[in-house]
């Protein structure tokens, strides 16, 4: 599987392009604000079919391009990207107009338009398995960033999206609504230091990390 990582708008959130050798489709692990300006060229040009957006949570600044995506591939594909999301952040994702006040004080140049709401196509639960471009897939329900956070894992690559719940020595922040510290402690727990030491982990901000690394240097979550 290739791996290409773009960090894209005001908080640098990374987009995850994937892809793989001798197939047509394609997958993002989610989509900035800006996201399809900057990817629909690239399909075009390689001639790739987007068949997913992975959403790590619902914070505008990794689905603000969810939008843009589906709207740009209406007319080039036969079917849409399947978008996958947690429903605890249901409203973030079909009804973001009732954050904008919220966004807005963060990132006070956004007007209204910056806040297109869009249909989420397949709700994942917990542990929940799902095939993508020739692997299998599992999310892993890892909530305290934001209520409806996924962790993303393939196994057979040996890889995670760890989305804004574990950065490279680091955590996400835990006083946003629907943030908990105690909460994203037991998740990340149970859920990302149970995995294999050697997974590597890729975030939603900033550089990859692995399993292993972060349980024995992460110094805000200890195993
Ligand atoms: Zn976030
Ligand atoms: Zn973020």
């Amino acid at each position: 599987m290739k791996i290409e990582r773009t960090a894209i708008g005001p908080f640098g959130t990374n987009c995850y392009l994937l892809s793989a050798d001798g197939n047509a489709d394609c997958a993002v692990v989610d989509a900035p604000p800006g996201a399809a300006s900057l990817l629909l060229p690239v399909l075009k040009k390689r001639g790739l079919r987007l068949a997913a957006i992975l959403l790590t949570h619902g914070h505008w600044d990794h689905n603000g391009g969810v939008a843009g995506l589906l709207a740009g591939t209406r007319d080039t594909q036969d079917s849409p990207p399947e978008v996958f999301a947690h429903v605890a952040d249901l409203d973030c994702h079909e009804h973001p107009e009732k954050f904008m006040a919220w966004y807005k004080a963060a990132v006070p140049d956004l007007g209204d338009d910056d806040f297109p709401a869009f249909k989420v196509s397949r709700w994942l639960a917990d542990g929940e398995t799902f095939p993508l471009l020739g692997k299998t897939w599992t999310a892993f329900h890892v909530p305290g960033h934001c209520p409806g956070s996924l962790v993303y894992y393939c196994e057979d690559e040996k890889k995670a999206w760890t989305g804004d719940a574990v950065f490279a020595g680091s955590i996400g922040r835990t006083d946003l609504p629907g943030g908990d510290f105690s909460t994203l402690e037991r998740a990340i727990r149970e859920k990302v230091y149970t995995l294999p030491e050697d997974v590597a982990l890729f975030p939603g901000h900033g550089p990859a990390t692995s399993v292993g690394e972060e349980k024995s240097s992460n110094p805000f979550v200890r195993p």
